[in-house]
């Protein structure tokens, strides 16, 4: 499957915020946005250029942030706004909660992974069961009272041994996560109050709907 591969403090700059894509890294110093000379800068050559922004870049740029602090491509994108688009409610929240619904997202949210990259990488590599069965595909839609766990096999794994020591992780109220089985619950489907990013989705929806 197509993926980017290129630098992703970029795109942190391009969007002019923290997408937290990095991990540990986001939370320090050495974060781009942060150290780096003009890290609010976008990048490339006309960066510093300041044409007014018209309505469709900014709705543009609002859906590019969102996808790419999820790690999505157009496509897979595109696809949660038809289908939150044919739900009861508000489409962009839809969309929002389906997105946050993944299990790659939940793994992150869980603090298993540094980042959404990196639980994404977990699911792939078959560490994470769902009720018991392992489930290595990062857009399955987890569910109210799912399991969620490290497979018993991968609990050693020392990737795993900071989340042990009950690394502190601000855990979402809709999830429940004990640290030493490495295991954590879905306890309610998340509302769009639960989703932190700082996301305007109405314009998401105002550029598809064009
Ligand atoms: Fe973005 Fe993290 Fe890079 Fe900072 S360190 S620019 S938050 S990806």
């Amino acid at each position: 499957m197509a993926r980017y591969i290129g630098s992703d403090c970029r795109l942190c700059r391009r969007e002019g915020m923290k997408l937290f894509l990095k991990g540990d890294r986001c939370y320090s110093d050495k974060c781009a946005l942060v150290h780096r000379k003009g890290g609010l800068t976008p990048p490339g050559q006309h960066g510093l250029s300041r044409k007014k922004a018209t309505g469709y870049a900014i709705q543009l740029r609002e859906k590019q942030k969102t996808k790419r602090a999820y790690g999505l491509l157009e496509k897979q994108f595109r696809m949660y706004y038809e289908k939150a688009e044919k739900m009861r409610g508000v489409t962009g929240e839809n969309m929002l909660i389906l997105i946050e619904r993944r299990l790659d997202n939940v793994v992150y949210r869980l603090g298993l992974g540094a980042s959404r990259k990196q639980a994404r990488q977990m699911v792939n590599h078959s560490l994470i069961t769902v009720n018991g069965r392992v489930v290595n595909i990062p857009s399955y839609l987890i569910k109210v009272g799912d399991v969620v766990a490290v497979k018993e096999s991968k609990k050693n794994n020392t990737v795993f041994a900071e989340v042990k020591e009950e690394k502190a992780v601000s855990l979402p109220k809709w999830l429940e996560f004990d640290n030493a089985s490495l295991t954590g619950k879905v306890l309610a489907l998340p509302a769009r109050e639960d989703i932190d990013l700082s996301i305007s989705e109405h314009l998401i929806v105002e550029l598809y709907s064009r």
